[in-house]
């Protein structure tokens, strides 16, 4: 299976494709996915009231599909590092107090400050509130004494294809587990 960019910004005619395994795997426009389809490389599992014509048949229009065949999963598709897939990734959460103030009174934080050479990766900077942020000032969470609720990682990839998408439609939910009700249809 192609593979089309995880990253296009996704409308509600984008349809999520799972694995044969039911492991989400991208998402794709609805004209590929109507492709799989006819092909009979995919099989329908949602699908909206809506029907849609294609070469002569017609059909339920795709919301969630699941290939027929197995597809193994690239290692190396990364997440863009930026200040919205970090605030995405720690769900706009201070990662000191856990508070969820308005976005405008978030913060990067460096774990490791940058004047102590830091660095701008997904391991070393999470998202703070201003207050936290202050009172950290340039020391690490240890000598702050200020404990990091978790461990900052690089975040899975797809719950990241699936928040950047301006459409990510209910019926997917259920299909990815570890995207919470609260993070569905983020748009960046
Ligand atoms: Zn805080």
């Amino acid at each position: 299976m192609e593979m089309e960019t995880p990253f296009q910004t996704a409308n509600m005619s984008s349809v999520l494709v799972l694995n044969v395994t039911y492991e989400p795997l991208s998402v794709v426009s609805m004209r590929r996915a109507v492709v799989l389809l006819l092909k009979e490389k995919a099989e329908i599992l949602e699908a909206t009231e809506r029907e849609i014509r294609a070469a002569n048949i017609s059909l339920p229009a795709p919301l969630v599909i699941r290939l027929v065949y197995y597809v193994r999963v690239p290692h190396r598709v990364l997440v863009p590092f930026s200040r919205k897939t970090v605030m995405m990734r720690d769900k706009h959460t201070c990662q000191y107090c856990g508070a969820q103030p308005a976005r405008a009174e978030l913060t990067l934080d460096h774990v490791l400050p940058k004047v102590r050479g830091g660095l701008n990766t997904w391991e070393n900077v999470v998202c703070a509130c201003k207050a936290c942020n202050n009172r950290k000032g340039s020391r690490t969470p240890e000598e702050a004494n200020m404990p990091l609720r978790c461990v900052p990682q690089r975040p899975k990839y797809l719950a990241v294809v699936v928040l950047t998408s301006q459409g990510a439609h209910d019926a997917w939910v259920k299909y990815i587990p570890e995207m919470g009700d609260d993070l569905v249809g983020i748009s960046i």
